[in-house]
């Protein structure tokens, strides 16, 4: 088979590819740190590259540099990129941003996993936008900043609706996601991380076995080494990885 290559349009600059391949190795080298320091295997932390700042080209990049899970935080970015580069082999798209239910369908269609289930209603409005046999994977978006103006579950929300989620069977609930506080330091901050790694735990206690909350997917640019420590299995990195570039 020939190896697959960019089309033009969508190729960096040597010097561009050169920059992004640095600050990914940067990225690299700390997740690898903050597994050693929590005795993790490093292959057990999925970077996913959030490449809703630049052009579809940077997201081609990534790709071709190995990072495989890229997200976009907006319906109509993500349904535009995954079109632009629907021809790169083994590229998974996940959704992180807050999702209208009108939005469901077409969402759903592009995404390998939508990660910020942030409300029964919009969950309930996947299930019915997913097609009979498919199984769409998602996170349940859990506000642990108690930010009001943040998306989310609250903790206690969750307990109580879990006969429901359990009930949605063409939901695959794979796990949960959380945002740090805005104006959180760096031990508040890993509070909150700590929090929703419990939270998982004790949810996964109390769901019936068809529901296997794996994934926890926390950690920006500021704050991944953090959510490793605490048990992150996805990572969501934009602006590290796009320094110099934007
Ligand atoms: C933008 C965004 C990120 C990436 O943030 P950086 O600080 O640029 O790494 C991660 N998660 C979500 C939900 C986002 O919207």
């Amino acid at each position: 088979m020939e190896p697959f290559s960019l089309p033009p349009a969508l190729q960096l600059s040597p010097s561009a590819i050169t920059r992004l391949e640095q600050n990914l190795q940067v990225v690299r080298e700390k997740m690898i740190a903050a597994c050693q320091q929590a005795g993790r295997d490093p292959q057990s932390v999925t970077l996913v590259g959030v490449t809703k700042y630049g052009g579809p080209e940077l997201a081609a990049g990534l790709w071709q540099l190995g990072v495989h899970d890229l997200a976009e935080s907006r319906p109509q970015q993500l349904w535009q990129r995954a079109q632009e580069l629907a021809a790169l082999p083994d590229l998974r798209w996940h959704f992180v941003g807050h999702l209208q239910r009108n939005k469901a369908d077409k969402t759903l269609a592009w995404s390998h996993l939508i990660q910020s289930g942030d409300s029964l209603r919009l969950l309930k409005a996947l299930q019915e936008s997913a097609p009979a046999g498919k199984k769409q994977k998602v996170l349940l978006e859990v506000n642990i900043s108690g930010d009001e103006a943040k998306h989310g579950f609250r903790g206690e929300e969750l307990f109580a609706a879990l006969p429901e989620l359990v009930s949605l069977d063409r939901l695959e609930i794979c796990g949960l996601m959380g945002m740090a506080g805005l104006t959180a330091d760096a031990v508040q901050t890993r509070q909150q991380f700590e929090t929703l790694r419990l939270l998982r735990d004790q949810l996964q206690a109390q769901a019936a076995d068809s529901m296997q909350l794996r994934e926890l997917s926390m950690g920006m640019s500021e704050d991944f080494e953090a959510a490793i420590l605490e048990g992150a299995t996805l990572i969501r990195v934009g602006s590290a990885l796009f320094e110099g570039l934007l």
